[in-house]
């Protein structure tokens, strides 16, 4: 933030200590049924298995009651994920509310919230190999939501070459391929995403996004309860692991995503017997007119 060069007011140390107020504090929220959830991972089946190659996006469904998930099967690798109800597209993963309710990262028990008028929870983080990286001495954690996605605007803007390898057009190329929409169609429906194995921060003095290596490694997974039936798209970004300065340097690798079946047992009458997708936030959408 540029510095305004007028005098500082008498106050400003007062006015500076201020308390800070979290705005969602974590317990204003249901608690999400994490003794479910484990139930549910104990038993459960792979069901199918896609790679998604670097550089390259792939969109796929999750049913409702199902796990996403999210695999390093090759070298440090990042991804860029958008979410969307299967039966409504218009239904999205909203990072901002996401990031506002449980901060600039997620992790075990934290929920993907999706677009106004719905914001219910799609997906909720049950279990992150990289849970052990918590903020580190720059202050960086693992799986942002405050990154946008790599695109070729951005980078056209700045001066570079045409970018159709970014993130934000993989996912609108695997969108596509998925729904038979018309790309005109598809572009608008893609989102600012989740970044998967991304480890991002904010600098100490001007607070300036900035990535650095990815701990990811081979073997390491986050899993995604779907909440509710998901249409996925989720991109190996060209950026690798985001060490480098440019993409065309860049080590990058494939992705794995892998979706489990709960058991039958767990579906009928045991620990998901009695789950039901999330409803809509409760508002009737009047807004005092
Ligand atoms: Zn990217």
């Amino acid at each position: 933030m540029p510095t305004d060069p007028l005098p500082e007011p008498a106050d400003a140390a007062e006015r500076r200590s201020a308390a800070p107020v979290v705005c969602y504090p974590p317990e204003s929220l249901p608690a999400p049924p994490m003794a479910l959830y484990a139930a549910l991972r104990a038993g459960m089946t792979p069901v199918e298995r896609l790679e998604i190659p670097a550089r390259d996006a792939r969109a796929f469904r999750v049913p409702a009651g199902h796990v996403l998930r999210i695999s390093c099967i090759e070298g440090p690798q990042v991804g860029d994920l958008n979410l969307w109800n299967a039966h409504d597209l218009s239904e999205r993963f909203y990072s901002g509310k996401t990031r506002a309710l449980h901060g600039t990262h997620v992790g075990t028990g934290d929920r993907l919230w999706s677009s106004f008028p719905h914001l219910r929870p799609m997906a909720t983080v049950i279990a992150d190999s990289l849970g052990w990286y918590g903020f580190d001495a720059d202050g960086a954690g693992v799986h942002d939501v405050i990154g946008t996605r790599c695109d070729p605007y951005t980078n056209a803007r700045l001066g570079g070459a045409p970018f159709h390898r970014c993130c934000h057009s993989n996912l609108i190329r695997a969108l596509v391929a998925e729904t038979g929409l018309a790309p005109a169609a598809a572009e608008p429906l893609v989102h600012d995403v989740l970044n998967v194995f991304m480890c991002t921060g904010f600098t100490r003095d001007t607070h300036r996004y900035f990535t650095k290596a990815s701990p990811v490694r081979p073997g390491d997974h986050l899993d995604l309860f779907a909440e509710i039936d998901l249409l996925c798209a989720l991109s190996a970004c060209p950026w690798g692991d985001c060490t480098g300065n440019s993409t065309d340097q860049a080590r990058c690798h494939p992705l794995g995503a892998e979706i489990f079946a709960p058991a039958a047992a767990v579906l009928d009458g045991g620990a998901l017997g009695g789950w039901t997708p999330p409803t809509p936030a409760p508002y009737d959408r009047s807004h005092g007119l």
